[in-house]
């Protein structure tokens, strides 16, 4: 086949197998800092657009609809949200099978645009449900390490 045809069968494309190392070192930002910084003391911040009448979670810098500065506009938007979608998990995330499943929802924080991928606990899978009212629960302080898992998980609420 000349290299200007297109292949017309998938299965004729070649490949080659190989690994590419890569190390890397992902800033999380001045938006972000100020995010886990909060998480350590048990909060969750956004940032508030006034003209736009949005909140970010997490926090952003600018307002993606108008541009505004949010940088000063941080305001805690509290721990409760709701199941945005969920899904149910038997491998860790390197692939190895897990002794017990786990549920995995995105996360809506109340009142804000946006929320986070994180664990609901302390609830079986057939009794989660999209739009559940979830709270988060915060590992014990002293524990806290200023990263997302400091949210230990999302539990119901009970309040729809
Ligand atoms: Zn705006």
């Amino acid at each position: 086949m000349a290299l200007i045809e297109r292949y017309q069968k998938t299965n004729e494309v070649g490949f080659w197998e190989g690994k590419i190392p890569m190390n890397y070192v992902y800033t999380c930002g001045r938006a972000g800092e100020k995010f886990f910084r909060e998480i350590i003391n048990g909060k969750i911040f956004g940032t508030k657009c006034a003209q736009c009448n949005i909140t970010y979670v997490p926090p952003r810098i600018y307002c993606e609809k108008c541009f505004e500065r949010l940088e000063d506009k941080y305001i805690d938007v509290g721990t409760k949200g709701k199941v945005h979608t969920f899904t149910q998990c038997y491998e860790t995330f390197d692939g190895n099978k897990k002794e017990t499943s786990s549920i995995v929802a995105m996360v809506k924080i109340d009142g804000t645009e946006g929320g986070f991928v994180h664990w609901i606990g302390e609830v079986d899978f057939k009794d989660v449900h999209i739009g559940m009212p979830v709270q988060a629960v915060f590992k014990p302080a002293k524990s806290r390490e200023g990263n997302i898992l400091d949210i230990k998980y999302f539990v119901p609420s009970g309040s729809e």
